[in-house]
This record gives structure tokens, C-alpha cells and sequence, in this order.
């Protein structure tokens, strides 16, 4: 007998679900992640059950970093997340659209801001990296470099890197809620939670922050 997960969220458990549950939703399957214990999903038969329709329980604002694929580390099947990966996190008005798609017109209760350790985006940022398109996007994380104080400006320093990233992803968050209106305001009424978190690349663990 095929065991495998084919049910999807739908529209019910979408709107049954808290912001709080559904952070706590992502942090379980973290936590499956990395104990290797992980939900058998028959993907085709999700694809299948949710091709009429999806209700995510959370949207995900993460790095592009090949390393952090949101749906595997926090074990989530098709369905389940909205992913926006932009280098370092970075909101552009692009992203921000996606935000407020995600969570006022597909009614997701979640939006993480997932920062990582050894950002790359971070550290070109800190090692002040000028490449065509890439200046732009980098500037957005200058704010939060300022805002580390107490170490040299050195990418080599990984404490000092992870001190940033985490100064970066609230800076994300507060910049969230100061640029979007929609945003904030479903925030502020407890339809939607805004919360970071940084996962570690060598544990594969997320941290909430
Ligand atoms: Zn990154």
C-alpha cells in the first residue's frame, strides 16, 4: 500500500490556521528535516490535488542560495509555501508585491524572512562588491552593516557576517512593514504574523530570531 502523502491544504485548514501554527508547522518539519525523518510525499498525486487551487500556510521570503531550498528544509510538500528568493533577501517592490499576493489575496497567515549564515549576498555587501545589477541590490543591505557595531568590516569573520545577516533580516521585516501598508495593517489586526529566522547551513537547522 502506497503510504506516501498525496493531501494538499486546502481551503479550510488555510483559514483554520494561525500565524502562530503555522510557524510552529514550519519549525516541526525543521525539525524533520534534520533528524532525517522526513514526510514520504507522492508529488504527482499533490500536483494532481492541488492543481484547482492552492491555500499556503505561509509565504517564505529567503535567499536564492543553492543551499537553502525552502521546501526541503523545512519539509514541505507541493502546495505548502510561497517562496520569494531574492539574493540576501532583499525587498524590491517586486518582492514586496508577491508578499502582500501571498498573504492578503491568498490568504497565507504566515510571512518568514529567513536569513542564512554565510550569506554571500552579505558578504559581497560587506566587501562592498560593485557589478552592474548587483550594486543596486547590495545597497539594500548596507543599513544593516551599519547597524553592526563592534567588529571590523570583514566578510572573513563569520561572527561578525552572522551578526549582520541578523541585523539584515529584521531590517527586512521593518522595512516590510514600513513599505507596505497591506502589510502591516493585516499584521496589525493579527490576520498575519511577520517573523525572521536564520538557518544554518551546516546544521540545516533554522533558528527563529
Ligand atoms: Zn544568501
Amino acid at each position: 500500500m502506497d503510504t506516501r502523502l498525496s493531501h494538499v491544504m486546502d481551503k479550510q485548514q488555510q483559514s483554520d490556521m494561525t500565524p502562530d501554527a503555522a510557524l510552529r508547522d514550519l519549525m516541526v518539519g525543521n525539525a524533520r528535516f534534520v533528524s532525517r525523518k522526513m514526510i514520504q510525499r507522492d508529488y504527482v498525486k499533490q500536483a494532481e490535488s492541488s492543481a484547482d487551487g492552492q491555500y499556503p500556510k505561509a509565504v517564505i521570503l529567503a535567499c536564492i542560495d543553492s543551499r537553502v531550498p525552502v521546501e526541503l528544509i523545512f519539509d514541505q510538500g507541493i502546495g505548502d509555501v510561497f517562496a520569494v528568493r531574492v539574493a540576501g533577501h532583499v525587498v524590491d517592490s517586486c518582492a514586496l508585491g508577491s508578499l502582500e499576493y501571498a498573504c492578503r489575496v491568498a490568504r497565507s497567515p504566515l510571512l518568514l524572512v529567513l536569513g542564512h549564515t554565510d550569506c554571500g549576498a552579505v558578504k559581497s555587501a560587506i566587501d562592498r562588491l560593485a557589478l552592474g545589477h548587483i550594486t543596486g541590490l547590495l545597497r539594500d543591505i548596507e543599513p544593516a552593516i551599519a547597524d553592526t557595531k563592534g567588529y571590523a568590516r570583514n566578510a572573513k569573520n563569520a561572527a561578525y557576517v552572522a551578526a549582520v545577516v541578523e541585523n539584515h533580516v529584521h531590517q527586512t521585516i521593518d522595512r516590510i512593514r514600513d513599505k507596505s501598508p497591506i502589510l502591516a495593517e493585516m499584521e496589525q489586526n493579527a490576520e498575519i504574523a511577520i517573523r525572521g529566522g536564520v538557518h544554518h547551513l551546516r546544521s540545516g537547522r533554522v533558528v527563529p530570531i
